[in-house]
């Protein structure tokens, strides 16, 4: 089931109380949204589908435009996260790499609801928890930016649950940061913010993570924590290069979501390379085989076939395996 910013709360404190970490997918097409959910249904773990502004307007989705891409994206998503198949599995559509002139007023959109027309009725769509891209932005535009996407939910009476982030890639975060930006914004806005995601040394992309401190996450989560006066988990942006120790004692520090996608897509576009070149001759003009290898579903097959595995082996990792109904069962007892 798809949540709500409320039950994504909750799904992040039970994740901290019971010491595991969602895995939050960069999921760039379709395919890779389904072998998400299915990877989450076989480890019968949670899962966190999310998007960066690539994705939103790339061509699987928005073609140029990230409204219509988030409105495809989370069409889709709630379809199928409502479906019988994934009923039982709590899945989190998440708003990742967002930045320049649109970040405003698409993630006002995702907190206010994008109207998704279905014939001649319309349905409303809600992202379940919101970042933004913080890179390029000033401490004092960060906090005007979280201060504003706040406002929009108490002025439309929503709820939303947000993770702050503030320079991931630039080493460790000092303490300071953490009371400077994070307190500042929940001192502003208290009760929105569920994750902090400070630099603690890893990189975005597939470099090796030497840099990675996990007893800076630790002082991170604890502080937030104590800033917030409730568990605020750690978000753990720039995981491809971590070693799976790495990440167990990321988890045990206090990450309770971890973002994936550089190796993501490396599994998912090198399954789909050795696809092609295994099976090159049958592209050929009159070759019996022609249909089933060129059309979507071949190459899909196999690359789910390599990825799948992979996925279930990350949430395996992080301790998520058999949380996804404990976690709904939490969800439930709370409402
Ligand atoms: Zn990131």
């Amino acid at each position: 089931m798809l949540l709500d910013p409320e039950q994504t709360k909750r799904l992040f404190h039970h994740a901290l109380a019971n010491e595991y970490a969602v895995l939050a997918v960069n999921a760039d097409s379709p395919a890779a949204v389904v072998d998400c959910l299915e990877a989450a249904r076989q480890c019968q773990s949670p899962i966190i589908i999310e998007t960066s502004l690539w994705q939103l307007t790339g061509r699987s989705f928005g073609l140029g435009d990230p409204f219509l891409g988030m409105t495809r994206y989370l069409s889709d998503l709630s379809v199928l996260a409502s479906s019988e198949r994934y009923s039982e599995i709590p899945v989190v559509y998440h708003t990742d790499h967002i930045k320049g002139p649109d970040t405003l007023p698409l993630l006002q959109a995702a907190i206010r609801g994008l109207p998704a027309q279905m014939g001649d009725s319309v349905t409303t769509l809600h992202a379940s928890s919101i970042s933004l891209d913080s890179s390029e932005l000033s401490a004092e535009e960060n906090l005007a930016t979280i201060d504003a996407l706040c406002n929009t939910a108490l002025l439309s009476g929503m709820e939303a649950t947000l993770e702050m982030e503030a320079g991931v890639d630039d080493g460790v975060t000092s303490l300071e940061e953490t009371r400077s930006l994070f307190g500042a914004a929940e001192a502003a806005n208290p009760g929105y913010l569920a994750l902090w995601a400070p630099g603690v040394g890893t990189k975005h992309g597939l470099g090796s993570a030497g840099g990675f401190d996990p007893e800076a996450v630790g002082e991170h989560q604890a502080l937030a924590s104590e800033l917030a006066s409730r568990p605020i988990g750690i978000a753990l942006h720039g995981s491809s290069g971590l070693s799976n120790e790495q990440l167990q004692a990321a988890v045990a520090a206090g990450v309770a979501k971890v973002n994936w996608s550089s190796e993501s897509l490396l599994i998912r576009s090198s399954a789909a390379r050795d696809y092609y070149e295994a099976h090159c001759d049958e592209l050929e003009k009159g070759h019996p085989k022609f249909k089933e290898t060129a059309m979507d579903n071949g190459v899909q097959e196999a690359v789910s076939n390599t990825y799948i595995p992979r996925v279930v082996e990350r949430m395996k990792t992080l301790g998520a395996q058999n949380q996804a109904t404990p976690a709904l069962e939490a969800m439930r007892f709370f409402a």
